[in-house]
């Protein structure tokens, strides 16, 4: 199968409000063409550095997405262009990704990653440490930089119950997230400082599923699936 058809085939299966994110680490360029052409966007890549390379080779209209762990004195390298940032779990990190983003005069779109998986090797927040990162003041004066919604990674594992288990816990989270800020801004003024903060009208996005998870994810609630080894086979 080439990678055309892998794509192709993969998004018939998609319903319409479920984004594709091609996921193209360690791929060669001709590899990421092909996708190209048969109208592929929005790339995912785990490493600021590959990201950037490749950034640099190819059309300008792609979306450049950042799904892996980021290190704070790299987010330079990616914050001219990166489209979205799915892997953010700490202020420090967010604090930089304000930062580097004000230096080129842009917001940068992000998602706060959930700890979901059973696994102690995986990142990502807690639901206390969310909404403490969410109330705290640093977070509410950052100007360039915008909560898209939540990313997650279920635990590696065969086990359907376990990982659809994970997948409810982050949309329910996600639901949580939406409702709470509508209620603590609904009916203020849009032009007043807190406004500007509110989130819920931006929250939009839940990141879930994988090639060997995606159909599951979307039961669950998925609004963005990240696929890499079903359409550029494995690495
Ligand atoms: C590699 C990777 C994927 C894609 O995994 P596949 O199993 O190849 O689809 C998705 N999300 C993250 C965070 C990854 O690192």
């Amino acid at each position: 199968m080439s990678i055309a058809s892998n794509l192709n085939s993969i998004k018939a299966t998609l319903p319409e409000n479920v984004t594709l994110v091609a996921v193209s680490k360690t791929k060669p360029v001709s590899d990421l063409m092909e996708a190209y052409e048969a109208g592929q966007r929005i790339f995912g890549e785990n490493k600021i550095q590959e990201m950037a390379d490749k950034w640099k080779q190819m059309p300008k209209d792609i979306q450049w997405h950042m799904i892996g762990h980021v290190q704070t004195n790299k987010v330079k390298f990616m914050a001219p262009f990166v489209s979205l940032i799915h892997g953010v779990d700490s202020l420090k990190l967010l604090q930089e990704i304000n930062k580097q983003a004000a230096k080129n005069n842009r917001v940068i779109d992000c998602l706060l990653q959930m700890h979901i998986a059973e696994e102690e090797t995986k990142f990502g927040l807690d639901e206390n440490e969310l909404n403490a990162l969410l109330s705290s003041t640093e977070f509410k004066e950052m100007q360039h930089i915008r909560i898209l919604g939540l990313m997650g990674m279920a635990t590696f594992t065969e086990n359907q119950n376990q990982i659809r288990k994970e997948f409810i816990y982050l949309k329910y989270i996600f639901d949580s997230l939406r409702n709470r800020d509508a209620q603590q801004h609904g009916g203020r003024d849009t032009h007043s400082r807190d406004a500007q903060q509110c989130i819920s009208t931006s929250i939009s996005t839940i990141s879930m599923g994988m090639s060997g998870d995606y159909q599951l994810a979307i039961e669950c609630g998925s609004t963005m699936v990240r696929i890499g080894s079903s359409i550029f086979g494995g690495r």
